[in-house]
């Protein structure tokens, strides 16, 4: 493993944007030591085993209710599946008869019984299953604590910055009520739960500090840097004083930011640039249109529906992009089809050698038309007001796109016959995060209405780099100039056919990348709702004719590092020079 650490600098992945001050605490789940003792009052144990149940679920219930108000109905699920099991009668009477039969300490049992649950997800190899295991041990070690008789909550100070080896959802949502300042874990990428919440709740979090917990000592002083995933630890005045400059910088900076939410997105010179928002919670709808989205770019629909529970039924994709769409109205809506597979969760028991380069997006859906048409059919019904579009992941040939349309027709006559009211017109679009659809992107522009480009997978594709892989994450080079040459072809392909083309990937929230996408051509881009008005800042405040020019020259360049200079030196030239490194 290649150091990346300097000094007192820790680098990892900036998981969301935002600057943070604080004190570390290290957030770990203690280790609960269990004793096998034997106990002479088995009614006694069984009294403290019902009482600690009882203080369970009522926890529970609270993080639960917590998490519906914070994360959605949806996403909540993950806290009623483990209520579930704390109120499963055939758990508590395993744990009830062998109390009674071995004669021994209620907490060891509690251990050994729900342990066997862990276990059983552990080896079945799924990741999903195996994060899924941590949160059996946070129902296991809550009723030991109970048992015990023991708080924990009362322990987190508030307004810390927590360093955690992971978080649980649970974890993240308590946190958040003792106003936590950032986060910083050892393990988890840009899709962890951790990540997603941060994200949504504008708290800065930094990922993938693999020496987080050894570096770090309880009570010491931390900046943390969501835009580039570094953290300093004991800052020195100087770092300090750098980072309170910016900490007031960014907080001036934001309540300007919110004066921009009804001004047109447009170039000094007069060119729109349409930006939407993308979609990975429900909720983020609100900070959306909050922040003057001109519609919606990308709904992840596997994330607001966490498929990895099941796939949701028709009616109930019906409603979610129904009211969906009712909110954004009279404003676009693109929903994406089920992008599963690869580094996002399967809900069926499959190991592949090879996730990322196997069984995703649009072929798992083509495999499973009973799933596809099901998401599709919720969609026609859906487009009332004809604000939806609907847009495939993962294509890489026109085949899967005639296959799609034949599905579509499929689905229309289906609920034709069963006199089900839909709406005929669903305009149709794919994402080009593949390679050879990047290359035959003008023919497969004559087969779809639009096309947005997913650089996040595109750049893995390209280069050859695993976007997950810390080890190599310094070869994931959004300008290197094969990705800037390929964005360009697609952009002028995609214009020669008339389709409209987008950008949906994290480039485009990139404040350095956008003055070179508008300069190559784009004139739509979709970004998380949280870094929306700073992209509309950055168009406002360029010339078209400028970074046409820019663009031109970077597509000279044969080094990412040339291009990135030059649009770094850009960039600060335009005077915002928020987000720029120390
Ligand atoms: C992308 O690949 O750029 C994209 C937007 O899709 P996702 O991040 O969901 O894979
Ligand atoms: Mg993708």
């Amino acid at each position: 493993m290649k150091s990346k650490n300097t000094g007192n600098v820790l680098k990892g992945i900036a998981a969301a944007p935002g600057i943070a001050i604080g004190k570390a605490l290290l957030f770990s789940k203690e280790i609960v030591e269990v004793d096998d003792s034997e106990i002479v009052d088995v009614k006694e144990a069984i009294k403290n085993l019902d009482e600690a149940l009882a203080k369970s679920q009522k926890e529970l219930n609270k993080i639960f209710n917590l998490a519906i108000d914070k994360l959605g109905e949806k996403r909540a699920a993950i806290f009623e599946a483990q209520l579930m099991i704390l109120n499963d009668p055939v758990v508590r009477g395993n744990i009830v008869e062998r109390i009674k039969k071995e004669k021994k300490n209620p907490e060891f049992i509690v251990d050994s019984e729900i342990s066997k649950y862990q276990s059983l997800m552990l080896a079945s190899g799924e990741e999903y299953l195996k994060e899924r295991s941590h949160d059996i041990d946070d129902i296991k070690n809550r009723i030991i604590r109970n048992l015990r008789k023991k708080r924990w909550e009362s322990k987190i100070e508030k307004g810390m910055v927590v360093v955690a080896r992971t978080i649980t959802p649970a974890d993240t949502l308590l946190l958040t009520r003792a106003a936590t300042k950032a986060y910083v874990t050892e393990v988890g990428g840009l899709t962890s739960h951790a990540a997603i919440v941060a994200r949504s709740l504008n708290i800065p979090a930094v990922v993938g500090i693999l020496e987080a917990s050894s570096k770090i000592k309880q009570g010491d002083n931390l900046i943390v840097d969501g835009f580039h995933g570094k953290v300093i630890v004991n800052p020195d005045n100087q770092q300090l004083e750098f980072y309170r400059k910016k900490l007031e910088d960014l907080n001036r900076y934001g309540a300007e930011l919110l004066k921009l939410k009804n001004l047109p997105s447009v170039t000094l010179d007069g060119k729109e640039i349409k930006i939407t928002a993308n979609l990975d919670l429900p909720n983020e709808i609100e900070v959306a249109l909050n922040n003057g989205a001109e519609g919606i770019g990308l709904v992840r629909t596997e994330q607001i529906f966490d498929i990895a529970e099941a796939f949701p039924d028709e009616d109930e994709q019906f409603e979610t992009y129904k009211n969906l769409a009712e909110k954004i109205y009279p404003q676009q809506i693109i929903v994406r089809a089920f992008d599963i597979g690869g580094d996002k969760v399967l809900p069926v028991d499959l190991k592949e050698p090879n996730p990322f380069l196997g069984w995703r997006g649009i072929r798992l859906l083509l495999d499973n038309p009973k799933i596809f048409k099901t998401q599709i059919k919720a969609i026609l019904r859906a487009n009332i007001h004809r604000n939806i579009k609907f847009m495939l992941p993962m294509v890489a040939s026109v085949k899967e796109i005639t296959r799609t349309r034949v599905l579509i027709e499929e689905a229309k006559s289906e609920l034709e016959q069963s006199g089900v009211k839909f709406n005929e017109c669903l305009k149709l679009g794919i994402m080009i995060e593949v390679p050879s659809a990047a290359v035959l992107s003008g023919m497969l522009a004559e087969y779809v209405d639009f096309i947005s480009i997913g650089t996040n997978d595109l750049i893995q594709y390209l280069l050859a780099v695993d976007r997950g892989n810390e080890m190599i994450s310094d070869l994931y080079q959004e300008f290197h100039p094969s990705v800037i040459k390929t964005i360009t072809h697609i952009i002028e392909e995609s214009k020669s056919k008339k389709v409209s083309a987008s950008m949906c990937g994290e480039m485009a929230a990139d404040p350095i990348a956008i003055p070179l996408l508008v300069g190559l051509g784009l004139d739509s881009i979709s970004v998380a709702p949280s870094a929306l008005l700073n992209a509309k800042k950055i168009i406002r405040s360029i010339r078209f004719d400028e970074v046409k020019q820019l663009a031109a020259e970077c597509l000279q360049m044969e080094t990412e590092n040339e291009i990135k200079n030059k649009l770094t030196e850009f960039y600060n030239g335009l005077k915002i020079n928020l987000m720029e490194d120390s």
